[in-house]
């Protein structure tokens, strides 16, 4: 393995930063997560429209179906700087997880219909799997798909969808065999959320924020969509969605994030003081910091290997377990750093996002929800696939 940048690489590392420097001048001011308002929302399809016109949303697609056709270490290499500047733009549903499906297992004329639009940053897609008994058992789910004609008649619920309320479309599963409780029977299909018979209800986070975060159920009554939607053969949707997962699990950005935190933290126990010593000169801050930085530096490493592994493949087709390991590491490490910066900023660390409180509050959110050890397939789940494909112990479903 060689991690080092080539000269290109670092040309075009530089080029990232330098768009994303002036860019992120017009961004409004702690733009947080591009569902928390309307105004993040707003500035993440701009920033869409502008990462289209350069080529960088399928920076390692082909050029055909609207790519740059480049090597998927530029892609790796794309996020981790749009990451360091906090930067939207990116569907993760549309460009991360059903793009890549399509380009695995749609027809030529699926590929050339579906994927140039979300290439240009056009199209923002949501993810409908879960279903409210079916999530981590995601292969037992419901909602049924009718072949009528030229159109499929989708019926049932889909829950815990993020998103929903301003998204174009939907990529989903649903049965098409109802004889076949499981994975046989499922295929895969995407919808125009304006659809006749779509209908998408909000949920309250347990953060209280879930009026403009925006989890959803999303209801499907008759609703018909067109059997040329439908992504790879009728009842072969299980074993394709099992390679989308992995697209979602590799969150090879998100190692950022916990940097980000740490620092903030640091520079705060380096001036901050308790019984008038500097949280710095602390051992015990100090132990729990550098514990964290260690395993920061192993995330890092995580992440650089799936992105290797990637681009020697030449596509994100790699052994799940490395996309589990990632995703384990990367969101539980959130979790260490959020209770950390809890403890140590005391009363300020339970405050909400504000400019009045330490660091601007950024730790409350996240020591509240631990979302992000569920969604993607739950933390538990990673470390069963883990067992089974890295360690090869008895697999039981
Ligand atoms: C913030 C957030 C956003 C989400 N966004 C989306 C979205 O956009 N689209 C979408 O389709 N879904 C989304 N989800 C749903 C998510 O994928 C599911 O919540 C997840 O797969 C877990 O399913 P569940 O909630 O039904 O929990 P359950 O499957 O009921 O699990 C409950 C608990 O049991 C554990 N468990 C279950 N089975 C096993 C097992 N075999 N071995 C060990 N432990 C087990 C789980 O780890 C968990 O702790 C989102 C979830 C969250 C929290």
């Amino acid at each position: 393995m060689d991690f080092s940048l080539t000269k290109e690489q670092i040309a075009l590392k530089v080029e990232f930063e330098a768009f994303f420097r002036e860019e992120m001048k017009n961004a409004p001011p702690d733009i947080g997560h591009v569902h928390e308002s309307d105004a993040a929302f707003d500035f993440h399809r701009y920033m869409m429209k502008r990462l289209g016109e350069k080529g960088w949303i399928a920076i390692s697609w082909p050029e055909e179906y609207g790519g740059s056709g480049r090597p998927l270490m530029d892609h790796y290499l794309f996020n981790t700087v749009r990451a360091s500047f906090g930067a939207p733009g990116i569907d993760q549903f549309g460009a991360e997880m059903y793009g890549p499906t399509v380009l695995l297992a749609g027809s030529e004329e699926q590929k050339k219909r579906l994927l140039p639009p979300i290439a240009r940053g056009e199209v923002v897609y949501c993810q409908g799997w879960s279903e409210p008994n079916s999530g981590s058992d995601l292969a037992s789910l419901k909602t049924s798909a009718k072949r009528d004609g030229d159109h499929y008649v989708v019926n049932g619920q889909k829950i815990w969808n993020t998103g929903g309320n301003r998204a174009d479309r939907i990529f989903m599963l649903a049965r098409t065999n109802p004889e076949e409780p499981r994975g046989k029977g499922l295929s895969i299909f995407s919808a125009d959320m304006r659809s006749e018979g779509i209908e998408v209800r909000p949920i309250e986070y347990m953060d209280g924020r879930g009026e403009v975060y925006n989890y959803n159920e999303v209801w499907f009554t008759n609703v018909r969509i067109p059997a040329e939607d439908r992504i790879g053969p009728e009842n072969a949707g299980w074993k394709i969605t099992r390679e989308t997962m992995n697209f979602e699990r590799s969150g090879i950005g998100g190692f950022i994030m916990v940097e980000q935190m740490l620092e903030k933290l640091v520079d705060y126990c380096k001036s901050a003081r308790r019984n008038g010593k500097l949280l710095a000169e602390d051992p015990s801050v100090r132990l729990k910091l550098a514990e964290i930085y260690a395993e920061l530096q192993a995330k890092r490493t995580i992440a650089d290997r799936i992105a290797w592994l990637q681009d020697s493949a030449g596509s994100h087709k790699i052994p799940p377990h490395y996309a589990s390991e990632g995703k384990v590491m990367g969101t539980e490490l959130i979790q260490k750093v959020t209770y950390l910066a809890t403890e140590l900023l005391g009363r300020h660390g339970q405050v909400t996002k504000s400019e009045w409180t330490k660091i601007k509050g950024v730790a409350e959110s996240f020591y509240m929800c631990v979302g992000a050890n569920i969604y993607a397939g739950s933390n538990e789940i990673q470390r069963n696939i883990t067992a089974w494909a890295g360690l090869g112990l008895p697999r039981f479903s």
